[in-house]
C-alpha cells in the first residue's frame, strides 16, 4: 500500500484520534498531512503499520533507541522486572546499577538524579546550576532544542529577517512564554567562538549556566568545532558559570558519550534516549559537589526533586540492558555504519545531479537539500523550494520502505544488516530521484 491511501486503516485511526486527541495523537513531531502512519508493532530494525507495511526504521524514536525494537535482551529484563512489580515505591538496586555503570563511563559524572525524560533532565540541570551559582540567567546556542522546559525552549527557531540585527535575539518558541523566561535566557552563535565568549563575558556576573549540545539536532547535526567546546569551557570558568552538555543525544556517539571525543569535560550532563533501553527516562549527573544540591540527607536540600516515577526499575532494568549491549565493539560498528550511509547519501546526491549533504557522526545523520555548508542553524535553514524538495523525499522514502524523520534525521540501530544499509540507500537515491520531479 502506498501513503498516503483513502482504504488505509491508519487513516481510520487518524480520523478516529481527532476527537479524542488534538490533531490526533500527542506528539507534534509525528504529525503528518493528510493523516500519521499508526504502528502495529516493531520487529527488529523494522516498524510495521496498521496496514501491514514494513518499513526499515532509521527514527528510532527520535534517536532513543539503538538496539531497534523488541530487543530480546532488553524484553527480558522488563519482564523480569514487572513480575518483580513494576513501581515498588522504594529505591531499588536497578537503580544504583545503571548510576553505577552511567558514571563508570563518563568520566566528568560523579553523581546521578534520575528522571522520566530529557526534558526534566535539562530542567534539573538549569535548576540545579542556579541553585549551586545563585545566579538567575542560562545561556544556550541558538536553534538547539534541549526539550520542552520553557527556558530551554527559547530561541529555537529565530527568523532569517532578523539574522542582519547583531547577536541572536532570545525569542519565544511557544505562545504564553512569560518576558520573565526570556529576560533570563541569552542566546549564543553556534560554532562562532568570538560572538559567543563575547556574550558570555557580557553576562558573565548573572550567569549560572551555558548549556550545549555537541551535535545539536535541529540546528544541524553539525558536530561542534573543538576550539568552540573548549572556548565555552574556558569562558565559562572565568566568569564562574557552569558548563552542561546536554547528551540526552550525543550519548549515543560512544561508550563515554560525547565527551572523550571532544576532550572537553562539562560540570553538568544530561541524558535520557538511549538509556532507558525503550522506556521514558532522564537523568542529570555530574561533579558531586554540584550535584549535592539535590542532596536531602541534611535536611531540605537546595533542590528539591521529586517524581513519582523517576528510576523506575523497569526502566532502570531495559536502561542496563540496553548499555551493556553497546561495548566498544558495538560502537565501532554503527561509526562504520553511519560513515557508509553518510557517503552513500552524499554519493547519491551527486549521482542525482540534486544539492545536498550528509551531516552527523556516529550512527546519527541529517539530510540536507542545500548546497550551503552547514554549520549552524542559519546554514541549516532552509528555503521554500528546499523544504519542497526536503518534503517530497520524505514522502518518497515512505513509499520505498524506509522511515525517517521529516526534517531529514536517521538514525541507525544495531540490529541493522549490510543487506538493510544497501536498502536505505537504494532507497535514498530513488527519492532523490523524486525530490527532483
Ligand atoms: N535534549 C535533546 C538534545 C533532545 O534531542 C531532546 C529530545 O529530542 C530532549 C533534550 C528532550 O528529551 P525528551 O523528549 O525525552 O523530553
Amino acid at each position: 500500500m502506498t501513503y498516503p491511501d483513502p482504504a488505509s486503516r491508519s487513516k481510520a485511526a487518524h480520523d478516529r484520534a481527532r476527537a479524542s486527541l488534538p490533531g490526533g495523537n500527542t506528539r507534534t513531531t509525528v504529525f503528518m498531512k493528510p493523516y500519521q502512519i499508526y504502528a502495529e508493532r516493531g520487529e527488529g530494525c523494522r516498524v510495521i503499520d496498521l496496514d501491514g507495511v514494513a518499513r526499515i526504521d532509521c527514527i528510532n524514536n527520535f534517536t532513543s533507541l539503538i538496539h531497534g525494537h523488541a530487543h530480546p535482551a532488553l524484553v527480558e529484563a522488563a519482564c523480569a522486572q514487572m513480575r518483580l512489580g513494576s513501581a515498588p515505591g522504594l529505591p531499588t538496586l536497578s537503580e544504583i546499577d545503571l548510576a553505577e555503570l552511567l558514571c563508570g563511563r563518563v568520566a566528568s559524572v560523579d553523581r546521578i538524579r534520575f528522571s522520566n525524560s530529557g526534558t526534566e533532565a535539562v530542567m534539573n540541570a538549569l535548576k540545579a546550576a542556579r541553585a549551586f551559582t545563585g545566579r538567575p540567567k542560562i545561556a544556550k546556542c541558538e536553534g538547539a532544542y534541549h526539550g520542552s522546559y520553557d527556558y530551554a525552549e527559547v530561541s529555537l527557531e529565530t527568523r532569517p529577517e532578523t539574522w542582519t540585527q547583531g547577536p541572536p535575539a532570545s525569542v519565544p518558541y511557544a505562545k504564553g512564554t512569560p518576558q520573565g523566561v526570556l529576560d533570563d535566557v541569552v542566546t549564543l552563535p553556534f560554532n562562532d567562538i568570538d560572538g559567543a565568549v563575547s556574550l558570555i563575558r557580557a553576562h558573565g556576573a548573572d550567569l549560572a549556566c551555558v548549556l550545549v549540545d555537541p551535535m545539536p539536532n535541529r540546528a544541524g547535526l553539525v558536530p561542534a568545532d573543538r576550539a568552540y567546546l573548549q572556548a565555552l569551557r574556558e569562558a565559562t570558568r572565568e566568569v564562574g558559570a557552569l558548563l552542561v552538555f546536554d547528551e540526552v543525544i550525543s550519548f549515543r556517539l560512544g561508550y563515554g558519550g560525547a565527551q572523550p571525543f571532544w576532550g572537553v569535560e562539562a560540570d553538568l550532563t544530561t541524558f535520557g534516549k538511549i538509556m532507558g533501553g525503550g522506556f521514558p527516562v532522564g537523568a542529570t549527573g555530574g561533579r558531586a559537589d554540584v550535584m549535592a544540591v539535590f542532596d536531602p540527607s541534611e535536611g531540605k536540600p537546595a533542590l528539591p526533586a521529586g517524581g513519582t516515577f523517576s528510576a523506575n526499575p523497569v526502566t532502570m532494568r531495559a536502561g542496563l540492558a540496553a548499555m551493556e549491549l553497546l561495548d566498544h565493539a558495538a560502537f565501532e560498528r554503527l561509526d562504520a555504519m553511519g560513515e557508509k550511509i553518510r557517503a552513500g547519501v552524499d554519493e547519491a546526491f551527486r549521482k542525482a545531479g540534486v544539492p545536498g549533504c550528509a551531516t552527523g557522526k556516529g550512527s546519527l545523520l541529517k539530510i540536507h537539500f542545500t548546497d550551503r555548508p552547514v554549520r549552524d542553524y542559519r546554514s541549516a535553514h532552509l528555503g521554500a523550494a528546499e523544504a519542497q524538495r526536503q518534503a517530497a523525499f520524505f514522502r518518497a522514502l515512505l513509499n520505498e520502505g524506509v522511515l525517517m524523520a521529516s526534517y531529514g534525521l536517521m538514525a541507525l540501530s544495531t540490529p541493522m544488516t549490510d543487506d538493510d544499509l544497501d536498502a536505505i540507500l537504494a532507497a535514498v537515491a530513488a527519492g532523490l530521484e523524486a525530490a527532483k520531479a
